[in-house]
């Protein structure tokens, strides 16, 4: 099954221009472009004043790390983001069909990779969120090749324009 890993934050905010410093919250957003994924991220403070070029496919809010993180450190803290994302999906009910869907079903599958999620046995699409313990809903999209999944995941591991 196709992996993916985002790409990690932006260095400068999108609204303001401004070095993120650490410690910053950041509200990140997946555009989808179509043909890529674009990664925006911004101040959170400033996000509630900021529209979208393009329809966002996932939001999810982090905080910049202490600077230089080891490789496994780093690995951690996008694994984490992960999780923020997945679990932004998995409460919106409308993330059923489309984009969102096969975005919230490839992270599913790379958080279990991670074991972050389980997936439930004999429950196809049902996935146990380990620390919380919650049952949470990611079923394969319909009609989906695993070259359409390993396509889609390609999509969002392509760098950020920026
Ligand atoms: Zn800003």
């Amino acid at each position: 099954m196709p992996d993916f890993a985002i790409t990690s934050a932006s260095k400068t905010c999108a609204a303001c221009g401004k070095t993120f410093a650490p410690g910053d919250r950041i509200a990140s957003f997946l555009l989808d472009d179509v043909t890529s994924v674009v990664r925006t991220d911004l101040h959170e403070a400033e996000a509630a004043g900021w529209q979208p070029p393009r329809l966002v496919l996932c939001r999810w809010s982090h905080t910049v790390p202490e600077k230089a993180e080891t490789p496994a450190k780093a690995a951690k803290s996008a694994a984490a983001e992960m999780e923020e994302m997945f679990l932004a999906l998995a409460a919106e009910e409308e993330a059923q069909g489309g984009s969102r869907a096969v975005l919230k079903y490839l992270l599913a599958l790379a958080l279990a990779r991670r074991r972050l999620l389980r997936e439930v046995k004999d429950t196809p699409g049902s996935w146990l969120h380990v620390k919380s313990g919650e049952i949470l809903h990611a079923p394969e999209p319909a009609g989906m090749t695993r070259e359409d999944l390993i396509d889609a995941a390609m999509k969002l591991s392509a760098p950020a324009k920026s």
